[in-house]
């Protein structure tokens, strides 16, 4: 596999073609985004540590039977994903009231949400990645209602999966957030899944382990990144 042009270079990862045009590669950086990347900080050890936490979680999606873009580990910060067509909509399931739902409902931060609930947001950063539904998404061509079924469906199968790995870690699943892409026409789950990307809280303090430590400047994010993964099994190498 022979890494080509830099294609992308996003917020927190750089996207690059490869010498198979179904094949890009993923360099995860070390930098840090939070308030739409109106703040961006590199954090040591982070492009390793979310590479090979994102790893291991695509492997468990994988097994269980849920189609991902990953294909292969190929250095400390980097990976071998399928080159999807992305679908501009973040599929977000949450289990516990936080972040965004709590400024903009009002409702109390850590209520168990039963059953728990799912949103859509539009990606885009110059609109803050406004929240949107089926009925918009559908009327201005971002997804058909079938994709968006399929995206709704395996969104709430990854909570099965991964509820029960990180409560198993002693942890809560607040909530996450995923991307999902075409691969020759079929829906394949994209991106990442790591502590940027998602809440998870411990279960019996309800200290914050993840991307909130940055956010609300709680110090120690890649220590508590890296406790996480070595809760769940991840091998860092
Ligand atoms: P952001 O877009 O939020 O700044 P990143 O820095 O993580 O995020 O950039 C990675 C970019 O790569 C995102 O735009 C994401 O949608 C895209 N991407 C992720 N996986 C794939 C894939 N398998 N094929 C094509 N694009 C992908
Ligand atoms: N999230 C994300 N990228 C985004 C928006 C949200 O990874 O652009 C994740 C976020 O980390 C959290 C979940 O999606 O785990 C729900 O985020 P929320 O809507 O509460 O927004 P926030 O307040 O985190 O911006």
């Amino acid at each position: 596999m022979e890494k080509r042009q830099e294609l992308f270079a996003g917020k927190a990862k750089s996207v690059y073609a490869t010498d198979d045009p179904d094949r890009l590669i993923l360099h995860f950086r070390n930098d840090t985004s939070a308030f739409d990347g109106r703040r961006v900080e590199a954090l040591e050890r982070k492009g390793q540590v979310n590479n090979r936490f994102n790893a291991f979680i695509m492997g468990k999606l994988q097994e269980a039977g849920i189609p991902t873009h990953f294909e292969s580990l190929l250095s400390d910060d980097e990976c071998v994903v399928k080159n999807l067509e992305m679908i501009p909509v973040e599929c977000v399931v949450r289990n516990i009231a936080a972040g965004s739902l709590v400024k903009t409902l009002g409702v109390e931060e850590g209520q168990t949400l039963t059953p728990p609930t799912f949103q859509l947001f539009l990606k885009n950063d110059e609109l803050h990645d406004p929240m949107i539904n089926e009925s918009l998404a559908e009327t201005f061509g971002w997804a058909t209602p079938e994709q968006l079924a399929e995206m709704k469906a395996l969104t709430f199968r990854v909570n099965e999966v991964l509820k029960a790995l990180f409560e198993e870690g002693g942890m809560l699943l607040v909530d996450y957030k995923l991307e999902f892409g075409l691969f020759h026409g079929k829906i394949v789950l994209g991106d990442e899944f790591s502590p940027d990307g998602c809440r998870l809280w411990d279960a019996k303090t309800r200290e914050k382990l993840d991307k909130d430590r940055f956010r609300q400047g709680l110090g120690n994010v890649i220590e508590s990144y890296e406790e996480v993964g070595r809760r769940i099994g991840v091998d860092f190498g």
